[in-house]
């Protein structure tokens, strides 16, 4: 191979520039022990953020973004891996100060990757991406604190995206009922196809409430942040949990420990990106077992590596539903 195609960011004194390029393999950063020839990859928030320099993601120029990859090991000084082995890259701040998988090669560590779940597609296990597993270590940190489906409610929020769309599938097919928070109610029909037994116009939750609100929620899957989680938390029922993984709506947190101290909330942090490899391991084994995968095609859609930089940019201008693929083919 003289040369791949790889999407390339750059900040020199000209400012940022953001291309689809052609980068040879010696261009490749030392780093790493395993290579691999990638199949697809994706585009999650972080990585809009990168591509679009919305936000200081990009800890080393040049980068080569994209922090999930599928695809095929080609060689491995790495003892876990062999050539022919079919694997999944997520987090690690590969993308961000390591060359990242939105490109056809990728040299990676052998302890970050997991392997490709039996019978699961890399075009699949992209189409889940880390907003995916995500999710899944969302509901797995809910089944852990024992909510049950008997305990009524769960919530949803950012439901027509990535994290958002997977969550209500996962959940639904655990037998949750499951309410979806959304700002785009032209979607009702899609959230409630993934299963969601109602869906609600995020505005109820957006804006400042009061520390303790009427007990609603069994558990909540947030994906927001701000003003939303306060008010999930405010709204949770006694005993019940609230998983928070992401920050849609802001990084900030307006609550009062009411919750905590007065009803017993429970609020779990759910982080991807360092989660250990027993915990992401666990997490694609669950999402091989206990998703139903026909969903994906509903969630996601599939583009050439051409496109991403438009992809991420509606991804920033909250334009896009479900999950987005790359083919790096
Ligand atoms: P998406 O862009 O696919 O979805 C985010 C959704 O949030 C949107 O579709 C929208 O849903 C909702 N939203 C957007 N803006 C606002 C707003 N201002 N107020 C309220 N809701 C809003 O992103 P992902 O699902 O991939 O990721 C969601 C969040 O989770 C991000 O912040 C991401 O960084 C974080 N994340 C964290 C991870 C971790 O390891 N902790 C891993 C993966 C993601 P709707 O229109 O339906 O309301």
């Amino acid at each position: 191979m003289s040369t791949f195609r790889g999407m390339m960011l750059n900040k020199t004194e000209a400012g940022f520039s953001a291309c689809v390029s052609q980068i040879k393999p010696a261009q490749l950063p030392a780093e790493g022990d395993v290579e691999v020839a990638l199949a697809y990859s994706t585009i999650n928030y972080k990585d809009a953020l990168a591509i679009t320099n919305s936000a200081p993601v990009v800890r080393r120029w040049p980068m080569v973004p994209g922090i999930d990859g599928a695809g095929v090991v080609v060689s491995s000084n790495h003892p876990d891996w062999k050539a022919g082995d079919k694997v999944i890259h997520n987090g690690y701040g590969v993308g961000e100060a390591h060359w990242g998988c939105l490109a056809q090669f990728a040299r990676l560590k052998g302890g970050w990757l997991v392997p490709l779940p039996a019978g699961m597609s890399s075009r699949e296990a992209m189409a889940i991406g880390t907003a995916g597993y995500t999710a899944m270590l969302c509901v797995m940190a809910l089944q852990q604190h024992r909510v049950t489906p008997e305990r009524g409610e769960i919530l949803v929020t950012g439901a027509s995206g990535g994290v958002g769309s997977i969550a209500i599938a996962i959940l639904a097919g655990l037998g949750y009922p499951v309410v979806a928070s959304t700002g785009k109610l032209r979607e009702a029909d899609y959230l409630k196809a993934l299963g969601a037994t109602q869906v609600m116009d995020r505005a109820v939750l957006s804006a400042a409430g009061k520390p303790l609100q009427k007990e609603r929620w069994a558990g909540v899957v947030d994906s927001v942040g701000s003003h939303t989680l306060a008010n999930a938390c405010a709204q949770t029922q006694y005993g019940g949990v609230v998983t928070a993984c992401g920050l849609a709506q802001g990084m900030d947190f307006p609550a009062s420990v009411a919750p905590f101290i007065l009803r017993g909330v429970s609020l779990v942090g759910v982080d991807s990106v360092m989660a250990s490899q027993e915990r992401r391991r666990s997490a694609w084994l669950r999402l091989a077992a206990d998703f139903d995968r026909e969903k994906l095609e509903a969630i996601v859609r599939e583009v050439p590596l051409d496109e991403v930089m438009v992809e991420a940019a509606d991804m920033m201008a909250g334009r896009i539903r479900g999950r987005i693929a790359v083919n790096l083919h």
